[in-house]
């Protein structure tokens, strides 16, 4: 894991510096509390170790900046290094957000121990993020996740169009009705492999809802994403879904499609909003089917 390490002391931060790179960390040494900060605001470090008293900002000041800045996703683990005097104000300093503290003088075993908890805890989190933004049964990422991971790239500009696909499984109610619901999630997980499969890896597939996939596609031309959305439709229709029981199914999908030019202007929820017109369209004119609606295109536009 990549570790700050902030300390005044050239020794300390020496010493600290080669322990953490003993247990396998790579580490960025600071040594100011305003350093630190200024660092931190560049790269969101996942683990901090800060030396409390240094002239300038002081650990405790910098901890406080950093848990105004943080969201609740990505939390640093922050241990506070504090010399013998400062014991007393041991609750100040975690008060402050620290999650632990070592008091120095210390034992390289005690510094690797707490810094192996930590580690354990940052792991841990980072696995509660990705649960968050993964579907369970396909795996693929879920709309918030989709979101997250887009949202950014699509605000840079960009000569080629991002394009919005939208899949919505025929009358899929029927699968669960006719076969039962562990038979719908055979259907889910195989549309979701082939959306996966059908797609370039630069490209987002999400399930955006029950049997809902968007994928958003990067760097589009619009007729060759209307052929390639064809031709998935035909290949999602030709498809036999062998259930449980070893009975073949079919499914057909309908799909809503638009595009869009990437830049600070992109609104990621009109696109959506329109692709699922587009859709809407597919489902009223008889399903199984893709339609495109341009940008402009809508009266709602
Ligand atoms: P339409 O062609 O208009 O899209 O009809 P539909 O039946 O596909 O659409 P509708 O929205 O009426 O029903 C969606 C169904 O999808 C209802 C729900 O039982 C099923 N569904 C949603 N999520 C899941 C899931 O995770 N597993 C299973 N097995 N079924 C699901
Ligand atoms: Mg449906
Ligand atoms: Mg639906």
């Amino acid at each position: 894991m990549k570790i700050l390490v902030v300390d005044d002391q050239n020794t300390t931060r020496k010493i600290v510096t080669s322990i953490l790179e003993d247990l396998g960390h790579e580490v960025v040494p600071v040594d100011s509390g305003e350093a630190a900060w200024e660092r931190f605001q560049r790269e969101r470090f996942r683990m901090v170790l800060t030396d409390w008293v240094m002239p300038g900002m002081s650990g405790v000041e910098f901890i406080q900046k950093v848990r105004k800045s943080e969201n609740h996703q990505h939390r640093a683990y922050i241990i506070l290094l504090t010399g013998r005097e400062e014991r007393g104000d041991l609750i100040e300093g975690l008060n402050a957000g620290a999650d632990d503290y070592i008091t120095k003088p210390f034992h390289i075993d005690e510094l690797s121990v707490r810094v192996r908890a930590g580690t354990r805890i940052v792991e841990l989190q980072k696995k509660l993020e990705e649960l968050a933004v993964t579907d369970p049964l396909t795996g693929l990422t879920n709309r918030r996740g989709m979101k997250a991971s887009v949202q950014e790239r699509l605000q840079i500009p960009s000569e080629k169009p991002v394009g919005f696909i939208l899949a919505d499984i025929d009358h899929f109610k029927h699968v669960n009705d006719n076969y039962g619901h562990g038979a719908g999630g055979i259907v889910l997980e195989s549309v979701a492999r082939r959306l996966r499969d059908s797609f370039r890896t630069t490209d987002t597939v999400s399930r955006v809802g029950g049997e809902e996939f968007l994928v958003v596609a990067v760097d589009v031309n619009p007729v060759q994403m209307y052929r390639l959305t064809n031709r998935v439709r035909q290949n999602l229709g030709a498809e036999r879904y062998v259930l449980a029981d070893g009975q073949q199914i079919g499914i057909t999908c309908s799909f809503g499609v638009t595009y869009a030019m990437p830049g600070p202007e992109l609104n990621m929820d009109d696109c959506i909003a329109r692709a699922d017109r587009a859709l809407y369209e597919s489902k009223f004119n008889g399903r199984n089917r893709v339609t495109v609606h341009h940008p402009g295109m809508d009266a709602t536009d």
